[in-house]
């Protein structure tokens, strides 16, 4: 592959609402930064009341004919926003690159795997299929069938801004609803081009808005009566806050929240594939992915066998600009980020753990304004420390010692997260105890990152989800409609006269 285009921001990124850019002299602005160099790159609008009201109306307005569109036809668009998104898979990728600086690879596995949510909901005429059944008693038929609920949100992180977005709306849309998207202004880029892209397939106007903002668009979109659902993924405070908040005002919602993976690795299992695993799953992305391994589980004698590995191969991580195609590791997103996840591994030594790579004192050549940290790792990591107990969203990986299987299984199941875990293992008793007993939403068998698929659907459980749902597959497909029951009957030419007692099968 020759070396990729970067991206490079022509103004700034305001709001996408009934099909057109719009914009405002007097909004408040943020700056998007390039996280490798330390560079603004451009500013991103932030939304008040006012476009958040405009967005709402604007779905609301484009509600009733889109969801009475036959499932087919928007089938359709979502094919050819399949095929855009498919030309344009790395531009998006480099979007993602220049503004949250993960390595440019690593965005395009992002991209691809929000392609596949789009695949799934092309499917969308089959998932909405209702249940019937004939003669429930005499002349009486019943089933079931699924409609739309109105304007859904979507309020997403910045550490997925093509991904996260892609679990939502499109099943959301697919299923007849209009949406508006609210992602973090950290990376706001990719959700503009998703939308152009998607008046490109054919969308009618209004069916899919973005706007810029914080906590103040959020809280527009909480209260707005017109709202039936959102959706959240981000950190655990803010999670339970939307979960709270739109209950109170009534709202159908499902908040992903936050995260502290474990990755067990008994004595029996591939070492080579484990030190393989926990290096791409504790650095890749800067540990900034809410299934990140940030705890390694070493089992009996393994911290002895793999430890002087894990620090050699930590030491070599490759830190570079994400553009650079041998990166590993690319920069941290924000210098706010990177001074919570240093002060972090401070409170890391304070606290006793033995920190064997200190990645505090990481440059890059030629980047000198970079937000960066290298690869960090800790041994003697005990359940009383804070790089235990709280999550880091960063490249730092805290290995804690356990004697045996027990151990590490009560170990896991006592952390207030419960998003995904892992079990490195060669004893398919212990793989099957663990996938049946830990308490975690997803869960990997010798898998370090188990992301479900497309038609599987993601959530963890414990702190990492408020709500019933979770993100796509067929839980996606509830999450965004209301199930109907009809009975019916056509009565027969002689009346029977009123009936009053309750009816039973005939
Ligand atoms: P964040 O909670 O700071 O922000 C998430 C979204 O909420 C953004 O759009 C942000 O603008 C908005 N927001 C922030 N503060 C708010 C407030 N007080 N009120 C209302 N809205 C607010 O999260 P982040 O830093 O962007 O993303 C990283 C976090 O997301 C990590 O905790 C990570 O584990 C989590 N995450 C979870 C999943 C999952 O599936 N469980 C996936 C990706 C990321």
């Amino acid at each position: 592959m020759g070396a990729p285009l970067a991206f490079t921001a022509t103004a700034d990124a305001a709001h996408f609402i009934n099909g057109h850019s719009v914009t405002s002299a007097h909004a408040r602005r943020q700056p998007v930064f390039n996280p490798a160099t330390g560079a603004v790159s451009r500013q991103v609008e932030l939304a008040d009341a006012t476009q958040v009201h405009a967005a709402v109306a604007a779905a609301q307005a484009a509600f009733p004919k889109w969801a009475d569109t036959p499932p087919v036809r928007r089938a359709r668009v979502m094919f050819k926003f399949l095929e855009l998104l498919n030309q344009h898979r790395d531009t998006l990728a480099a979007m993602i690159t220049a503004e949250h600086g993960k390595v440019f690879t690593d965005a395009q596995g992002e991209v691809t795997r929000g392609i596949e949510i789009v695949e799934f909901a092309c499917g969308i005429p089959q998932l909405l299929k209702g249940d019937y059944t004939e003669q429930v008693s005499t002349a009486i038929d019943n089933w079931t069938l699924r409609q739309p609920l109105g304007v859904v949100a979507g309020v997403t992180p910045f550490n997925f801004p093509c991904m996260v977005p892609l679990w939502m709306f499109p099943v959301a849309i697919a299923a007849g609803n209009t949406f508006v998207l609210k992602p973090s202004p950290l990376d706001p880029s990719p959700s503009l081009l998703m939308a152009e892209l998607l008046k490109q397939a054919g969308l009618p106007d209004g069916v899919f808005n973005v706007v810029q903002g914080d906590k103040v668009a959020v809280d527009a979109l909480l209260e707005h009566p017109d709202v039936k659902a959102i959706s959240f993924v981000g950190s655990t405070p803010v999670a339970h806050h939307i979960a709270q908040e739109a209950a109170r005002q009534g709202k159908r919602v499902q908040a992903l929240g936050g995260a502290k993976n474990h990755m067990v690795v008994m004595p029996d299992a591939d070492l080579d594939q484990v030190v393989d695993a926990l290096m791409g799953s504790a650095f890749g992305s800067a540990g900034e992915r809410c299934m990140a391994i940030s705890v390694g589980v070493l089992v009996g004698d393994v911290a002895e066998r793999i430890m002087p590995r894990l620090v050699e191969r930590t030491k070599a991580l490759k830190v570079k600009n994400g553009m650079e195609l041998d990166a590993e590791m690319g920069p941290i997103v924000t210098a706010a980020a990177r001074a919570r996840i240093a002060a972090l591994i401070d409170s890391g030594v304070a606290q006793g753990a033995s920190l064997l790579v200190d990645g505090r004192t990481q440059t890059v050549a030629g980047h000198d304004g970079g937000f960066w940290l290298g690869g960090t790792l800790f041994d003697h990591v005990t359940p009383a420390m804070r790089i235990y107990q709280e999550e880091i969203f960063g490249p730092v990986l805290s290995c804690v010692r356990v004697p045996d299987f027990t151990a590490a299984l009560d170990l896991v199941n006592a952390h207030a997260y419960g998003n995904g875990v892992a079990c490195f293992t060669r004893d398919g008793h212990v793989a099957r105890e663990f996938g049946r007993r830990v308490q975690a939403g997803m869960v990997g068998i010798n898998v370090p990152i188990p992301v479900p698929m497309a038609w599987h659907g993601f959530g963890g459980w414990k702190a990492s989800l408020f709500g019933d749902m979770h993100a796509y597959g067929e839980e996606g497909v509830r999450f965004y409609t209301k199930q109907k029951s009809i009975m019916q009957r056509w009565p027969e030419s002689t009346p029977k006269g009123a009936e009053f007692v309750m009816p039973t099968a005939k």
